[in-house]
């Protein structure tokens, strides 16, 4: 176990040829808008009808924030999607220990998968509201610290903003 080599990549991450892909889901693993919807849109039925299978048997009260669970890729060009539900960002409650468990959980399915490329969003940085440049911190940091056979973590930024944040932050 090694640290994982970090790319940034400014774009679309339903676009990316690795072996998973992580959702920014909403509890309910029933889509939603944002990358999720993105990730449905491209990737087709299946994975939806995965996760509709994910509530029946596992998550019957939605997937915790903070957690990450795999289905199928469907369609898109990976092996893999793992979804995982970001925290909404709170003026009032510090929460980044459940940003961090996003991505410390995501590596975490990624090794038992076996995959060696992963792909991120920004995660909670859309809907969710977290600011760009803290989150960019925090997923940094918590990449940097997870101790993963996941070669390559690929951060996919959909604009300037997310991609000055992340860059400035991985150097
Ligand atoms: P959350 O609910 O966790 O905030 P969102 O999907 O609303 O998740 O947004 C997370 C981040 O992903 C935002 O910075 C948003 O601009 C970005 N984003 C939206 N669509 C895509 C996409 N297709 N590829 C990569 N990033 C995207």
């Amino acid at each position: 176990m090694t640290s994982p080599t970090l790319t940034l990549v400014r774009g679309d991450i339903t676009r990316q040829r690795v072996d998973a892909i992580v959702n920014a889901a909403n509890s309910s693993l029933l889509g939603g808008g944002g990358v999720d919807g993105a990730i449905h849109r491209r990737g087709g039925p299946a994975i939806l009808q995965e996760c509709r299978a994910l509530r029946a048997s596992r998550y019957g009260k939605g997937l915790p924030t903070g957690q990450a669970v795999a289905t199928t890729a469907g369609e898109l060009d990976a092996r893999w999607v793992i979804h995982t539900v970001g925290p909404v960002h709170s003026r009032t409650e510090d929460r980044s220990h459940l940003l961090a468990s996003c991505y410390r959980e995501s590596l975490r399915v990624a090794d038992e998968l076996g995959a060696r490329t992963v792909a991120f969003p920004a995660i909670s940085t859309g809907v969710y509201r977290w600011p760009m440049d803290d989150a960019a911190r925090i997923a940094v940091e918590t990449v940097r610290r997870t101790g993963t056979a996941v070669e390559e973590v690929r951060f996919v930024l959909f604009d300037d903003m997310a991609y000055r944040a992340f860059a400035a932050r991985v150097g």
